[in-house]
């Protein structure tokens, strides 16, 4: 059992810092959300009054944070200044590879192991435990970070050096973004020709379009009871944190210079869907712009 700071605590790190208490961790939360720290605490999380509390003590720290900017101020104000030596860092939001490096270069100079560790498999799969984790590091930091991460995961991969976890993410991100346009073109157009959803989803499911935004995420209500589209839209993965990853993607690829036409159009259709006020919704809701509703 190790004692483990857990900070951000929304749609993703709530469900996976519950199943660290599940796993018999001791788990120490913070989240700037009262509803979102006190729903961790139902499931058994110790409350923290804010990260750097959280932080000292722990033998391990891991972040689920929106983005870039927010994983460097917390690591800079909070993480870093209170981390005992020997503290495992653990970073699973999704972020940029700078910000990665970055926050991994100021924990090697203050003499701390880290490693990003990026997840995919939506809410579904943070709450059944059966994420997989994309983990940049070291071989050590990797080889402590693992039977951690199996409480939360099924498939733990070490991607290799600091920061190739966030790469393998967003190159997984964009593929998403784009099968989901691609999904939602399908069916409405299926409806358009008159076909019944649920026949298409049968056939869809089983035939070479099927994909994971078919079989867990489809954007229409009715066969996939799970599906965000069943209750409105209410995410799940946000259309805002999609569109964050479609930008990494886009940056990316303007760095290396790789081709990625589809990811680029995808990226501008997040983007008028954010502009149109969907950035809180899923990100399968950019069916209903796409249907012109
Ligand atoms: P979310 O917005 O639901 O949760 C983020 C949480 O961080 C919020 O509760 C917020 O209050 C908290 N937070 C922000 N700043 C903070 C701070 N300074 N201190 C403490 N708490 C703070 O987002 P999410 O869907 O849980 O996603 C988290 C990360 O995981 C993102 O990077 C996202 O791209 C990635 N991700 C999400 C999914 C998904 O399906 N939702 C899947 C894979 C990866």
């Amino acid at each position: 059992m190790a004692k483990i700071a857990f900070i951000g605590l929304g749609n993703m790190g709530g469900p996976m810092a519950a199943n660290l208490v599940k796993g018999q961790h001791q788990v120490t939360a913070f989240d700037l959300s009262a509803s979102a720290l006190d729903t961790a605490v139902e499931k058994g999380a110790k409350k923290a009054a804010s990260a750097a509390e959280a932080v000292k003590g722990a033998e391990i720290v891991v972040t689920m944070l929106p983005a870039g900017k927010h994983v460097r101020a917390v690591y800079e104000n909070d993480v870093l200044p209170n981390a005992a030596k020997g503290t495992l860092l653990i970073d699973c939001s999704t972020i940029d590879v700078d910000s990665a490096r970055h926050v991994g270069e100021l924990a090697s100079k203050a003499g701390l192991e880290m490693v990003d560790a990026p997840v995919s498999g939506g809410v579904g799969g943070a709450t059944a435990g059966t994420l997989t984790f994309m983990v940049g590091g070291t071989d050590g930091a990797f080889a402590k970070a693992q039977p951690v991460l199996e409480k939360m995961g099924k498939n733990i991969v070490h991607t290799g050096a600091p920061g190739s976890g966030q790469a393998a993410k967003i190159c997984n991100n964009m593929i998403l973004g784009i099968t989901m346009i691609g999904v939602a073109e399908g069916f409405l157009l299926g409806k358009r020709l008159g076909l019944d959803v649920q026949k298409l989803f049968n056939i869809v499911s089983t035939s070479s379009g099927s994909c994971w935004a078919v079989n867990n995420y489809l954007p229409l209500p009715g066969p996939v009871p799970t599906s965000p589209a069943n209750r409105d839209y209410q995410a799940g993965f946000t259309a805002d944190n999609m569109l964050k990853d479609l930008k990494l993607a886009q940056q990316a690829a303007q760095t290396s210079g790789a081709s990625t036409p589809m990811g680029a159009e995808a990226a501008q259709l997040f983007n008028m869907f954010v502009n149109a006020g969907g950035g809180a919704k899923d990100f399968s809701g950019i069916i209903k712009m796409l249907e012109g509703k």
